[in-house]
């Protein structure tokens, strides 16, 4: 195990004189010095960074939590990993500042309208723009603000979109592909367009928000001829990233779109989601123009389809 924490300056110099005789002879940079006792290799660094390698590694670490708690009456809790806020924030202002590819997919949770999938380019210079547009929490994004924001994203930023309609959904799970599948064919379809432009954009990092382990994401790709492998997974990507936001706004004002048409061709208005007024809709629309009419306009795999039928 590994467990590094920063200790104060007064326990730095203890530590300096404590592990003097077990110093090794090579010293790491930007290290003071690296020791080993028993199965622990002890580094220290100039910054008070203190690292605790091996299989006991907290036999040597609690010596210094407790050091800190006497000396200074610091509590230093060395079994908890970094603190999930404290990792989102290192995240976010990292992928704040750098040039990204992002992608962002909306219509998976929806019984009617297509799956939309996008991905987009956000230099570092168009990141102001992005978040001045209010698109870092683009879950709580009303429809309307959607309607209003898109339009300039979509004219501002470099972007490639792709729309499986229900049709081909329903082709993809009638073979077997599952919507993490299916998800994640949409996902490199996009990524891989937007990246093999004539246009090379200088992204540094192409982040994908996390839907399933990267192992089965290249997995469910296995059959893609054409692959975008160099890729960042993240949980809650949409509000930590530019380019994942902007990916996430394209999307639902596309879906957005789609859905009124659909509302139109109808005559009926076509609800997001999966919940029980989908189900009434659902119903009418059968009553209106056949059950064969949901296969072209719904993802027949879903519950609705059965609760549909028994209306
Ligand atoms: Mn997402």
């Amino acid at each position: 195990m590994t467990i590094v924490f920063k200790v104060s300056d007064n326990v730095k110099q203890k530590m300096i004189e404590y592990y003097k005789d077990v110093r090794r002879e090579k010293t790491p940079p930007y290290a003071i010095f690296q020791a080993m006792e028993a199965d622990t290799i002890i580094t220290l660094y100039e910054s008070g960074k203190a690292m605790f390698q091996g299989i006991s590694a907290d036999i040597d670490a609690n010596i210094w939590v407790d050091m800190e708690k006497k000396l200074n009456n610091r509590v230093i809790d060395i079994n908890e990993p970094k603190k999930e806020k404290e990792k989102y924030l290192e995240e976010l202002n990292y992928f704040y500042s750098i040039s990204t590819v992002g992608s962002d997919e909306v219509g998976t949770g929806d019984y009617f309208g297509p799956i939309v999938v996008t991905a987009s380019y956000v230099d570092k210079e168009k990141i102001e723009l992005v978040k001045e547009l209010g698109v870092k929490d683009s879950k709580k994004l009303t429809d309307e603000k959607i309607k209003k924001i898109a339009p300039v994203l979509i004219k501002e930023i470099p972007y490639v979109t792709f729309t499986l309609n229900n049709k081909e959904y329903n082709r993809y799970q009638s073979i077997g592909y599952n919507m993490n599948k299916i998800k994640a064919i949409l996902h490199n379809k996009v990524l891989y367009s937007i990246t093999h432009k004539d246009e090379n954009y200088p992204y540094q990092k192409i982040i994908v928000d996390q839907f399933v382990y990267p192992k089965k994401y290249f997995e469910h790709i296995l059959e893609s001829t054409e692959k975008v492998t160099d890729i960042t997974f993240t949980t809650k990507a949409e509000s930590k990233c530019a380019s994942v936001a902007a990916a996430s706004i394209i999307s639902r004002y596309i879906f957005l779109a789609k859905m009124d048409e659909l509302s139109k061709d109808l005559g009926i208005e076509i609800p997001k989601g999966a919940n029980d007024i989908v189900d009434q809709v659902g119903k009418e629309i059968v009553q209106k123009y056949g059950e064969a009419k949901l296969e072209e306009i719904a993802k027949l795999n879903f519950k609705n389809t059965e609760k549909i039928k028994e209306l």
